[in-house]
């Protein structure tokens, strides 16, 4: 039996820099695909929306053009959010208020691709910087976006490993971070905030989903109840790959529900 494909919460169209497809590709993949609750959550870097390289206030105006009309299009063909991927929203607070009274999104991803005055993750060189060092910072700045809590999951909370653990091969010993994970989870919780599994480390060096069974496991064990899985793919190939796989760990973990956002609203659908 093929397993279904519940949902996929988490990826990316060519309105953000790293995706390949335009979003009306990515919304029929995911209907070829049998996904039965897709949310399309662009990139919204806060700290770099008027940057040269890359400037995000146009792409992030076009989503929110663009999305509800996809949404109506294919209203009959699959259950579709208008998300966006919020990063480093502390960064630059008034921006973020702005951009969150602006556009009504279904679903928000609160992420942090980089600590303040640093350069992403992907982009940095570990063995020039001190991966214990930024990981202190990293879950520090996690520990206040989730007291903001502004958003309704807080994205790959293990996002540094991606590149430390996977590219760089180093053995980080994550326990000195483990007290501020279990704040975090804390606030989440107090909050009616989740987290998302992110299945985009099953196809990457790393092998294992962000973040992995331990993580997820402590969450739920503190109470988490709100959990939605995403692929983070750039490109339609990758949609939903690794959903699947990051059900089951959910349902051996515990979890006999997923969460899906609706106009901000969580709407809980069993697995
Ligand atoms: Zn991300
Ligand atoms: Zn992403």
């Amino acid at each position: 039996m093929t397993q279904r494909i519940i949902m996929d919460c988490h990826n990316h169209s060519n309105l953000s820099p790293d995706g390949d497809n335009p979003p009306e590709e990515m919304v029929q993949r995911a209907i070829e695909l049998g996904i039965e609750h897709y949310a399309l959550t662009d990139h919204c870097e806060i700290n770099l929306f008027y940057e040269d390289e890359y400037p995000y206030e146009e792409p992030v105006r076009k989503a929110s053009e663009i999305c509800p009309l996809l949404k109506e299009k294919y209203a009959d063909k699959i259950d579709m959010s208008y998300g966006v991927e919020l990063g480093q929203p502390l960064q630059n607070m008034e921006l973020t208020n702005r951009v969150l009274s602006t556009y009504n999104y279904d679903f928000i991803i609160g992420s942090l691709h980089m600590c303040n005055g640093y350069k992403d993750f992907y982009e940095l060189d570990y063995n020039e910087v001190s991966a214990p060092d930024l990981l202190k910072l990293y879950y520090e700045e996690l520990l206040e976006m989730a007291k903001w809590a502004k958003f309704d999951v807080m994205g790959h909370i293990t996002y540094p490993l991606r590149y430390i653990k996977g590219d760089y091969n180093m053995d980080i010993d994550m326990k000195p971070y483990e007290s501020t994970i279990k704040e975090i989870f804390r606030q989440l919780i107090k909050q009616d905030k989740g987290i998302e599994i992110n299945s985009s480390g099953l196809r990457q060096k790393i092998g294992t989903p962000f973040p992995d069974a331990y993580y997820i496991n402590m969450y739920k064990q503190m109470g988490g109840k709100i959990l939605t899985i995403g692929s983070d793919a750039h490109r339609t190939v990758d949609l939903g790959k690794g959903v699947t796989e990051c059900i089951s760990l959910a349902k051996e973990i515990g979890f006999n529900e997923l969460t899906f956002f609706k106009k901000r609203n969580p709407v809980f659908i069993k697995i």
